[in-house]
């Protein structure tokens, strides 16, 4: 029984959702702790092929509860999508709740997210989603922001879009967009009211009572920790704290109750957005990862459809990142995207100018800096039927230790496949 923080270690899109959805079957609580509908956490699993946006990996485990924690931004239009689709495709989605204080996502805040996107100078673009994640976040900040208990009293909600909406329809009229109105936003909430209201729950005793009684408990982030608000490629970040950081403050669990940070890292690079990345290749060889193994694991963003950014596996990142979260133990993905390169490269140093760094700096100095490689030669042969470490090719295990060294923890979990049953548990 433990409290187990699944984090990304690169710039998101590791495979989180599918780390999550094997390691819920046996949890008793499963809490997404940070971020919005940005997310596309993708399982494939006996009920089919899901990009969960909101929904914690858990959902498939009928004994788990679902918790959409206080730290999260939630458009419950979106949730409510979900939820149909869930349902539809015969996922029991009664155990799933919502935080009273998890902050709302309003329409407006998804027109602010793409006009303030389309107003930044070329080059200096976040790309993000579109989906208003940052302007939720920054009115959470303002202490402007609507959250989810506010709902509940229509009377206490009334004063704060009055004193809301002002502020918002100036902004809306810098970006020349059509004004929103209280009486709309009023009646929005009023029809959430009525569809959500039962998974509204103060979060604090089930939290509790789950870490107390020691029962399995999963954190789940979203993106990893490039894109971390702090820590991340900023501006090119995200609004939240995906580390195992983040994970305690948007779950509401002390730091020392986490047993376990699982750091879960692709075994090669990508990105989605704009910012720094070292390692990046470009052409026919970043066409090459972008679409090597099954269909369903394609470098194209699970949200927007975007191709993903593609580059060597970068271990000053996944180095950084066992760093700053205080990673366990690390679970490998995508191992068999790997199955047919010859050569392979892994960076083990940046070089900047005559200076070799063994860490993350920030943006600028990013921007600027070179990668040492050390080049390994490839498997040339398919692992995605692998089930033991003994079964992966000798030249697939160096590598793999290589990374491990790299992130200087041990490797937990080789991930050969995108579906549930296509991972290696590496016995320690
Ligand atoms: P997340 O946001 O971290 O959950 O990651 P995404 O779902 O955005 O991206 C991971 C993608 O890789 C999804 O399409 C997964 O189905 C797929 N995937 C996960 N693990 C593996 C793996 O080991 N091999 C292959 N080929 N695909 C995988």
């Amino acid at each position: 029984m433990s409290v187990t923080a699944v984090v990304g270690a690169q710039w998101g899109d590791e495979g989180k959702g599918r780390t999550v959805d094997y390691l819920a079957q046996g949890a008793d609580l499963v809490i997404r702790f940070q971020g919005g509908d940005n997310a596309g956490h993708t399982i494939v699993n006996d009920y089919g092929v899901f990009a969960l946006h909101l929904v914690p990996g858990g959902i498939f485990n009928p004994q788990a509860t679902c918790l959409i924690g206080a730290g999260t931004v939630v458009n419950f239009d979106v949730l409510l999508e979900e939820v149909a689709e869930l349902e539809a495709a015969g996922v029991d989605t009664g155990r799933l709740v919502v935080d009273q204080r998890a902050h709302l996502i309003l329409p407006f805040h998804r027109w602010l997210d793409a006009a303030q996107e389309s107003s930044r100078r070329e080059g200096w673009v976040v790309g993000t989603t579109h989906r208003g994640i940052g302007p939720a976040y920054a009115d959470k900040a303002a202490r402007y922001g609507i959250r989810a208990g506010d709902i509940l009293d229509p009377d206490r909600l009334r004063p704060r879009m009055e004193m809301l909406v002002p502020r918002k329809n100036r902004e809306l009229a810098f970006h020349g967009l059509p004004q929103t109105s209280v009486d709309e936003l009023m009646d929005l909430c009023a029809g959430w009211r009525g569809r959500i209201a039962h998974r509204i729950v103060d979060a604090v005793p089930l939290v509790r009572g789950a870490v107390r009684g020691g029962r399995d408990v999963l954190l789940e982030g979203q993106l990893g920790v490039m894109r971390d608000l702090d820590w991340g490629i900023y501006p090119y970040s995200t609004s939240s704290s995906p580390t195992a950081g983040g994970a305690c403050a948007g779950a509401g669990i002390p730091p020392r109750a986490i047993d376990r940070v699982l750091g879960v890292v692709k075994a090669f690079s990508t990105s989605v957005g704009g910012g720094p990345f070292p390692t990046e290749v470009h052409g026919a060889l970043c066409e090459r990862f972008r679409t090597a193994g099954p269909e369903v694991g394609h470098e194209y963003g699970a949200r927007t459809g975007r191709p993903r950014r593609c580059g060597w596996f970068d271990g000053v990142v996944v180095g950084y990142a066992s760093w700053l979260n205080g990673f366990t133990g690390i679970s490998v993905t995508k191992l068999d995207v790997l199955d047919a390169f010859e050569t392979l490269q892994i960076c083990v140093a940046y070089r900047r100018g005559d200076r070799v760094l063994d860490y993350v700096p920030d943006t600028a100095a990013q921007e600027l800096v070179t990668p040492v490689y050390e080049s390994f030669p490839g498997w040339m042969s398919d692992t995605s039927g692998a089930r033991t470490w003994d079964a992966l090719p000798s030249n697939a295990q160096r590598y793999l230790r290589r990374v491990e060294e790299l992130a200087g923890v041990p490797i937990r979990y080789v991930s050969v496949g995108p579906r549930r049953e296509q991972i290696i548990v590496v016995e320690g």
